[in-house]
This record gives C-alpha cells, sequence and structure tokens, in this order.
C-alpha cells in the first residue's frame, strides 16, 4: 500500500517536446533589452552551425520526441538561405511543426515563400505602435518596416500571428493601443515580463499583474483557455476582439516546473534552460562525426538533466550575470 501511495505521489513525467533553435547571433536591430547599443561581437562563420549541422541534430532530437521546432536568433530572417532551411526543416519526417519569431521587419520580403516553404506559425517582436517609441527601444528600426512584416504575415495565412511585447516601464507600460490591435485584427498580443538578462531590472520590470490590471480598467477581460503548443501564456480576450491578449511571466510566476524546450545556440551549444550557464557542445560532435544514435544519446542525457536539475531560474530580484546575450541564445 505505502509503495502505491508514493507512485500515485510521483511527479507526471515532464514533456519536453519543443527545441528552440537560434540560426544566426546577428540582427538588424539593437533593442535596448537584448543588445548594448554598440550591438554584440559577430561569431566568424565557422563559429556558427552550418544548416545541415543543424538539421542533423534536429533529426536526432526528432528521435527522441521533439515535435516542433522554433527558428530564433539573433533575427532568423538576416541569415542568407533561411526559407531554404524552413524547408528542409518542415520537411522532416514524420510531420515536424515549425515556427518562427522574428522582429518582422524583413517579413513584408518573406512571409508569403515562408509559408510556402512549410512555416506554420511566426511570433513577430513589436513592442510599441509608437514611431518614436519604437526607434527609442529599437535603437535603429522604422515601426513602418514591422507593421509592413505583421501585415505580410496575415495576409499571406500564416496562423496563429502572434505579438511579443516585452513590457518597458515607463517605455511601453500602456497596454491599450495593443488591446485596439488583437480587437480589429487577428493577432494574439503577448505581454512579455522583461527578464533581468541585460538591462536595467529595477528601472524597467512590470509585472503582469498590473497590465492586465490597466487593461481590466478598461473594459471587461474573459479567460480563454490557452490553445495547445501556445506555450507558457495565459491568455484573455476583450468582449468581441478577433485576437486574445497573453500574459507571460517568467519572473512573477513560477513556471519551470512545466517548461517543454530545449534550446540550440547559434554556436551549437544545447542549453536546457535560458538561465543554464553551461550547456553541451554539440558542435564539436558534430564536427566530429557523432553517429545519429550518439547524438540522441546526448540529447536524452540532457533531457534527463533538465528534468533533474529542475528550476534553474534565479530568484525575483536577483542580479543575473548572463551565461551569454539572449541575441545568441536566441530568447
Ligand atoms: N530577433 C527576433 C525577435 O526579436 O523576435 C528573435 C530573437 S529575440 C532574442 C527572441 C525573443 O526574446 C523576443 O521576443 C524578445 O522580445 C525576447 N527578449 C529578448 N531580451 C529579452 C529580455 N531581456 N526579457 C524578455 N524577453 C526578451
Ligand atoms: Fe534583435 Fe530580437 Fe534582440 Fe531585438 S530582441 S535586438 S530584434 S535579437
Amino acid at each position: 500500500m505505502p509503495e502505491e501511495k508514493e507512485r500515485m505521489e510521483e511527479k507526471p513525467e515532464q514533456v519536453i517536446d519543443y527545441l528552440r533553435i537560434s540560426i544566426t547571433d546577428r540582427c538588424n536591430l539593437r533593442c535596448v533589452y537584448c543588445m548594448p547599443a554598440e550591438g554584440v561581437e559577430s561569431m566568424s562563420h565557422e563559429q556558427i552551425l552550418s544548416y545541415e549541422e543543424i538539421l542533423r541534430f534536429t533529426e536526432a532530437a526528432r528521435g527522441v520526441g521533439i515535435s516542433r521546432v522554433r527558428l530564433t536568433g539573433g533575427e532568423p530572417l538576416v541569415r542568407k538561405g533561411a526559407v531554404g532551411f524552413v524547408r528542409m526543416l518542415s520537411g522532416l519526417e514524420p510531420g515536424l511543426k515549425v515556427s518562427l519569431t522574428t522582429n518582422g521587419v524583413l517579413l513584408s520580403r518573406y512571409a508569403g515563400e515562408l509559408r510556402e516553404a512549410g512555416l506554420a506559425r511566426v511570433n513577430i517582436s513589436l513592442d510599441t505602435l509608437d514611431p518614436g517609441t519604437y526607434r527609442s527601444i529599437t535603437r535603429v528600426g522604422e515601426l513602418e518596416d514591422a507593421l509592413a512584416g505583421l501585415r505580410a504575415a496575415i495576409d499571406a495565412g500564416l496562423e496563429p500571428v502572434k505579438v511579443n511585447v516585452v513590457v518597458l516601464k515607463g517605455l511601453n507600460d500602456d497596454p491599450l493601443p495593443f488591446a485596439r490591435m488583437a480587437s480589429e485584427l487577428p493577432v494574439h498580443v503577448r505581454f512579455i515580463e522583461f527578464m533581468p538578462y541585460f538591462g536595467e531590472h529595477g528601472k524597467w520590470y512590470v509585472p503582469s499583474d498590473v497590465i492586465r490590471a490597466r487593461l481590466e480598467a478598461a473594459g471587461k477581460l474573459e479567460d480563454v483557455e490557452s490553445p495547445e503548443g501556445w506555450g507558457p501564456a495565459s491568455y484573455a480576450r476583450m468582449k468581441g476582439a478577433q485576437g486574445t491578449l497573453g500574459f507571460i511571466s517568467p519572473v512573477s510566476c513560477h513556471f519551470c516546473p512545466s517548461c517543454n524546450r530545449l534550446r540550440l545556440t547559434a554556436d551549437g551549444r544545447m542549453r536546457t534552460c535560458l538561465f543554464d550557464r553551461n550547456g553541451y557542445d554539440v558542435k564539436r560532435e558534430l564536427r566530429s562525426g557523432a553517429s545519429g544514435e550518439r547524438l540522441r544519446e546526448i540529447i536524452v542525457d540532457e533531457l534527463e538533466r533538465k528534468r533533474a536539475e529542475g528550476d534553474q531560474k534565479p530568484p525575483p530580484g536577483a542580479h543575473v550575470r548572463a551565461a551569454d546575450h539572449m541575441s545568441r541564445i536566441g530568447g
């Protein structure tokens, strides 16, 4: 009997089925919460995994239960051949779901081709709808380019189109323009808590509850169930709206136990968490001719490590020494 009780109290197996791949450390923007003004020293061509190497790794990951892949960066669309790579990944059998996180600046050029190459869904990072604030946050960007990308994604039939907003106190912490956007367009806006990964934590951090309260003060919010595979956000909808409003709260809310992600950085390190300080040097294995079986073993060991180590997130308010720049790890 005690044995049976013990079994019943065991934690459910943490399913890790989602791989985020940073395909480049380069970016055409310099967002204040992600990069220093001078940018980050670019890695050499040799340091970055080739598409063929990423494909070999992904095939192995597919063999141990990864069913969804998200391409990120840096800005993934600045890497030459990104559309062709989406086509290669989408062709991996049995059906891998491929998505993309982009700042949207180049999306008006590529949305149609990406859809045709097999891309299903897209997340666009767009932190404000005010041109001046957009320039202040991205340092170099034009709001109109990102908005054109967003429109192109909708027109191309990418579905769902999500908008990521990293909320920064005093800069873009009025959520109402985005609530109007989600009313008028079929987009799902997610307000993300700024993580103290880079930049000024105390000065910028706004908890999700504050944003939600501001939205509730403006109109009734109905909670909606988060569709399967929509990540750690909780979602709500304004009455009559086409899209939804989501809240991603990596700082104020503890979602590590349900985290389903594995990450591959542009320079070929496998990380089990954004705050994983070491990671595993997959590039060395790939370049020394590791077989598919060896790669699968390594991934399984790392997944075990993730489950065993559990929460690697520092406590709220702690000063975080980043293991690497977010633009290299991929967010
Ligand atoms: N360049 C692409 C983009 O901006 O969507 C992909 C890479 S970017 C590093 C991926 C995600 O990380 C973006 O949604 C970005 O907003 C988020 N991010 C970067 N730094 C962050 C921080 N300090 N706190 C919270 N999110 C952050
Ligand atoms: Fe570039 Fe994305 Fe980082 Fe902004 S958040 S600097 S777009 S990698």
